[in-house]
């Protein structure tokens, strides 16, 4: 209970956040619309004693037109409110999305690749489109609370009358239901009521939030299909020459009937609490018109107060049956409260600025770095005894990895696939922090550089590189704002020259959001990759297999610009074409996450019985 209290009391700190003001301004549409039907309720109850009691026409339209203009003032009050609390929740859920969705994109990258992150995410988006769990069941429940308890007040102040207005009756019937007793009885009553109607609300609320929960996995999966298989043209080719069709049909039928039947079971729980719920209201109000009926009838309050009582009473017992279904509501959604809040990093688990408390990855300092840094002739790198695994696997993906890179200097990173040449990359760009070790910029540690400042001595080109559906030239600078000259310099030395000449800066790549967009080969891709890298103008050039999409002529091509564009530049080449990196001054031979052997190609060559020599004679062979 306190753990819900605290959730729900950190999901209502992120909305005052987000949009703040809102809430204070749903208290005051709360409170005019409970008000609203008390206005018609009390006047017409004065309305009805002052015809019974001989009021004249005037005095009549006087009440009349009061009535009129209190419904008139608190309608447009309630809804001047209610624009500006849709505004303030539009805003609201904008500045939601914008915050969930800016997380992703700040997070360490160490997080961002873990499955249970990713799966974080997708289950919060999940949550929300099934039945709007998370911040949609929190905002609409807390607004229902707070009009429910100003219904309740209301009703107290207009009906509590009732139970004191006793007195002797004509009659047996009569006498009972003006005494004390029928006003402790219609107190029971109500409250019985009031029970049932907690109980059989607070069981279907449960009940329908946990049908809906079920429906979270099997939508998770079927919006999987949709968005990766159906909607997408890429798998297109595969569905076709595979027939992959029939498969995704049937596995998509299938969960479409295994959603189907939660949502039946769904509406016979509806059903059976709805019915038990109308019989114990039929009930009650069968005695309150009674017992108020009897008491107008003895003559111990005019007959118009009826209508002021019984309807009193009704809201009370609504405003209750609300508040207990939207508390109820309030605790079923704090899972996915809960869930929002860890992600955004606002939950109980979160340590420093991440989600699974490795912290923030490298370059967390405040050290910037100064100018004579940033040119490669003075650039010293250095790995010190770094050992890093992956989290939530065993074995090292690099194990004590020691070596040093010259100011200015080329150097090869061979090895199988798996031998951690990538790894190592992300470690040195700062995406992961080393589980033992350091890594060394000119002697000072990179945990104690400045991020930005740190991520601007790598220009960077991985294997698995991601273009955006952008122009070439803001894709180039990661800006909308570029610098044309620099850029057409970069796409040319890149190869990407001829490709050019038939577009411009401006082209935006890939057609997904203009149809004069360009679809580029994966080749013409990663040359712009490579361009993206060289626009930057970093002092550390790294490519991980660069030419793996390329044709042999344009690697022939790249390779051949690949001593002038590393010109200036401290460059790193990782391949498994062992050919491809003989043109580097060292090499280094990484085997199961070790540095196995390092020198230039002919002394790694003359070395017979080392690592270097298998992987090149196994490759010779093909290109013989
Ligand atoms: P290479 O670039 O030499 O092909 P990697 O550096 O990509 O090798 O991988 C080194 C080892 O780390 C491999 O065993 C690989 O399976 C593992 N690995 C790579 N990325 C991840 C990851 N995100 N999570 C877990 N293990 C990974």
């Amino acid at each position: 209970m306190k753990k819900n209290m605290k959730v729900i009391a950190g999901g209502i700190g992120l909305i005052e956040g987000l949009s703040p003001g809102f809430l204070p301004c749903c208290v005051l549409q709360a409170c005019l619309n409970a008000l609203s039907p008390f206005i018609n309720i009390y006047l017409s109850a004065a309305l009805i004693n002052g015809l019974l009691e001989g009021w004249g026409m005037i005095r009549l339209l006087q009440g009349v037109c009061v009535m009129a203009l209190l419904n008139l003032v608190c309608g447009g009050l309630a809804a001047w409110t209610e624009r500006l609390v849709n505004v303030k929740q539009n805003a609201l859920f904008a500045q939601y999305d914008w915050k969930l969705n800016s997380r992703m994109m700040e997070l360490p990258y160490e997080e961002v690749e873990r499955y249970e992150v990713q799966a974080l995410r997708e289950r919060i988006r999940q949550m929300a489109n099934v039945n709007g769990m998370g911040l949609w069941n929190l905002v609409n429940p807390v607004k229902a609370v707070v009009r429910s308890v100003f219904t309740i007040l209301f009703a107290i102040a207009i009906f509590c009358a009732v139970f004191v207005q006793c007195g002797p009756g004509e009659g047996m019937l009569t006498g009972f239901f003006c005494s004390a007793w029928a006003s402790a009885g219609l107190a029971a009553l109500i409250l019985g009521n009031i029970c049932v109607n907690l109980y059989t609300v607070s069981r279907s609320t449960k009940k329908v939030f946990a049908a809906f929960a079920g429906l979270v996995p099997i939508n998770q999966v079927y919006s999987y299909y949709l968005e990766n298989y159906i909607d997408t043209y890429h798998s297109g080719k595969d569905i076709r020459l595979y027939r992959q069709g029939d498969l995704i049909r049937s596995e998509m039928g299938k969960l479409l009937r295994d959603g189907r039947e939660p949502m039946k079971r769904l509406k016979g729980i509806e059903f059976r609490y709805n019915g038990l719920g109308s019989l114990a209201g039929f009930a009650m109000n069968l005695t309150i018109y009674l017992t108020v009926g009897m008491r107008a009838l003895a003559g111990l309050f005019p007959v118009g107060s009826i209508v002021q009582y019984v309807g009193g009473i009704g809201q009370f017992v609504s405003g209750f049956t609300t508040f207990a279904a939207q508390i109820t509501l309030l605790n079923s959604n704090v899972e996915a409260l809960e869930l929002i809040l860890r992600y955004l990093g606002m939950g109980e688990p979160e340590e420093k600025s991440g989600l699974i408390g490795r912290g923030s990855g490298l370059c967390g300092g405040k050290t910037v770095l100064e100018e004579p840094l940033r040119s490669a002739d003075s650039l010293e790198i250095e790995f010190r005894n770094v050992s890093f695994t992956y989290p939530g696997t065993e074995s090292k993906a690099l194990d004590n990895l020691s070596f040093a890179i010259n100011p200015g200097e080329k150097l090869a990173v061979v090895g199988v696939n798996g031998s951690g040449k990538t790894t190592m990359i992300k470690l040195l760009c700062g995406l992961y922090e080393p589980d033992q070790g350091e890594i060394l910029v000119n002697g000072r540690d990179i945990r104690e550089l400045d991020q930005e400042a740190c991520r601007k001595l790598f220009g960077v080109v991985f294997q698995d590189f991601q273009l955006f559906s952008f122009g070439l030239g803001q894709n180039l600078a990661g800006s909308r704002i570029y610098d044309g000259e620099r850029a057409r310099a970069a796409l040319e030395e890149a190869g990407f020259g001829a490709r050019l000449a038939g577009m411009d800066l401006e082209t935006s790549l890939y057609k997904d959001f203009d149809p004069q967009g360009v679809e580029i080969s994966g080749g013409e891709a990663q040359k712009i990759a490579i361009a993206r890298a060289l626009y930057r103008q970093a002092p550390i050039l790294i490519l991980d297999e660069p030419t793996a999409a390329l044709d042999p002529q344009a690697e022939y091509e790249v390779y051949e610009k690949l001593n002038h564009i590393s010109e200036n530049r401290t460059a790193i080449f990782i391949s498994h074409r062992m050919s491809s990196c003989r043109f580097c001054g060292r090499i280094l031979v990484l085997d199961g996450g070790r540095l196995v052997q390092e020198g230039s190609h002919e002394e790694l060559l003359r070395d017979s019985g080392g690592r270097y020599f298998e992987l090149w004679h196994a490759q010779e062979q093909y290109y013989r």
